[in-house]
């Protein structure tokens, strides 16, 4: 019989006013029943600002050096609980342990660099124009922070949200992805046991349409942070720019590695298989486009087609599986609608475009990793964010020409190039229009000490992660001391000899 999972709120654990739960199963055995979660709604959203009003009372007055020490042991946790989590988000996201590791990894790296970040969170002190006055600036936490977070990091993005917010002393809402909730109840209650006043931190599960939008529309929460789409981050930004609420948008990716004629192969070659088929094509950072040199493209093209067609489709808790199954049906219904679509917009199918044999498979929601060649700039296929294992391979003729490819989407977020030309390495980190650029790497991974995120349509110029996001959860405040005695004003007294 499968666990009944709660909300945490008002430091306990509580059912949903509705009554009302939804499945959680493994996507690579959806008979396997991970829990069912809450299906919330408005109330409990209610009942959850509430309580985080208090809970920001005690947490903003509590030192940031404290604050982080309670971070410190969250990242202690996590560490001594690392492979235990992995396999529990193995087992409700699909990605193999090796990334579900790493996931968890990352939310460590971001616990340990919140930690030390209380002992810093700098202010500036400045002199001021006039004498016997003192100028300077710090921050101060802004108040109740939600939270909502997409499928694909079960707890890196959370982590990359919530440890600087409460660093920061805000109190946090979050609404983790309804595909992936069991993950963030077990950093829920790391966080509690790490000594987190239980008002501090509340946990609502549901859908988007309900919690996540309850959450968004709340006067009572002046900030938001999402990750996920860019057309729910729309929505979102809409009700948030009409609400004068402060905004971070992470959205969707078209992501472009380059490969020119004086690459290494071989890296180039592991780079975008790890890239492209990676947590089966579902990170923001996928490497959906690969832009071949044209004296280089057939032979890489061959070599790319037999290394995709031998990947091992698979559980991701088994040793030998290189790429797990899709998130859900829709996905991978999405994921098929596009290999129609490229085939219709006559791209070559080279390997892939087919949901695998076998019974154990048939099991899960599992897509061969599909490469398209000859796919021409400007297509849907070239264009449009799939978030799956289809990789579109675009040839071109010179660096010009690639920049001009990379660019030429609607969203920024990741670009690599592979070249062995120091001088287009340097132009390529300039032209590349994007928010991360690789040099000889795919165009995923990022280190939590780094500030990440995108242009255009992939981020709203906010970033996450590094020094960068502290800035998002805290208020700049300026403060002017003048002990001179006597009325002093600026710009007119001060230049005065
Ligand atoms: P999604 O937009 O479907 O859902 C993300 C979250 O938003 C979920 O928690 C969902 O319940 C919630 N939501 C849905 N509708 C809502 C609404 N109307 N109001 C408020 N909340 C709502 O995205 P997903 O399928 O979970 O994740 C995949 C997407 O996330 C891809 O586009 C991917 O590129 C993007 N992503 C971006 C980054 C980044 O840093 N740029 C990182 C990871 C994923």
């Amino acid at each position: 019989m499968a666990k009944t999972f709660k909300n945490f709120i008002a430091g306990e654990w509580v059912a949903p006013s509705t009554g009302t739960y939804f499945d959680n199963r493994n996507p690579a055995n959806t008979s396997d029943l991970i829990g069912r979660f809450p299906d919330s709604d408005r109330q409990d959203v209610d009942a959850a600002v509430r309580s985080a009003r208090q809970g920001f009372v005690l947490w903003s007055r509590t030192p940031a050096p404290v604050r982080g020490d309670v971070l410190r042991r969250v990242g202690d946790l996590l560490v001594e609980r690392k492979e235990a989590i992995a396999a529990a988000m193995t087992r409700e996201m699909g990605k193999v342990l090796a990334e579900t590791r790493g996931d968890v990894q990352e939310g460590i790296d971001t616990a340990y660099y919140a930690a030390t970040e209380g002992r810093r969170l700098f202010g500036q002190v400045v002199p001021s124009e006039l004498r016997s006055k003192w100028a300077m600036s710090y921050r101060r936490p802004i108040g109740v922070v939600g939270l909502i977070t997409p499928f694909n990091f079960p707890l890196a993005i959370p982590t990359w949200k919530m440890f600087p917010a409460l660093l920061c002393g805000n109190s946090v809402i979050i609404k983790p992805s309804e595909d992936v909730p069991h993950t963030v109840h077990i950093l829920v209650e790391i966080l509690l046991e790490a000594g987190l006043p239980a008002e501090v931190i509340q946990l609502v599960h549901g859908r988007g349409e309900t919690v996540g939008k309850s959450l968004v529309e709340h006067p009572g929460v002046p900030v938001i942070s999402f990750t996920g789409s860019t057309e729910t981050g729309a929505l979102i930004g809409e009700t948030c720019g009409r609400m004068h609420k402060r905004l971070s948008l992470e959205m969707g990716g078209k992501n472009a590695m380059i490969v020119m004629d004086d690459a290494d192969l071989d890296l180039a070659l592991e780079g975008v298989l790890w890239g492209a088929f990676g947590t089966t094509g579902q990170r923001c950072t996928a490497t959906s486009r690969l832009v071949l040199h044209r004296k280089i493209h057939d032979r890489f093209l061959n070599r790319l087609a037999d290394a995709a067609d031998a990947l091992r489709l698979g559980d991701g808790s088994g040793e030998k599986t290189d790429v797990g199954p899709l998130i859900h049906e829709a996905s991978r219904n999405k994921v098929e609608q596009y290999v129609e679509i490229g085939q219709d917009e006559g791209a070559e199918l080279v390997t892939g475009g087919k949901v695998p044999g076998g019974e154990r498979l048939k099991q899960g929601w599992f897509y061969r990793p599909t490469v398209f060649a000859g796919v021409k700039p400007k297509t849907r296929l070239e264009q449009e964010e799939i978030f799956g294992p289809v990789l579109s391979v675009i040839k071109v003729g010179s660096f010009e020409e690639a920049v001009r490819v990379n660019n030429d989407v609607r969203y920024g977020l990741s670009s690599s190039i592979y070249t062995g030309n120091v001088d287009q390495a340097f132009r390529a980190m300039q032209e590349l229009d994007n928010g991360i650029t690789y040099v000889n790497a795919p165009t995923i991974g990022a280190e939590a000490h780094l500030p990440f995120g995108g242009v255009k349509a992939t981020g709203n110029g906010h970033r996450e992660g590094g020094w960068e996001v502290y800035e998002f959860y805290s208020e700049t405040k300026v403060c002017y001391v003048d002990y001179s005695g006597k009325l002093q004003r600026a710009q007119m007294d001060a230049y005065e000899v």
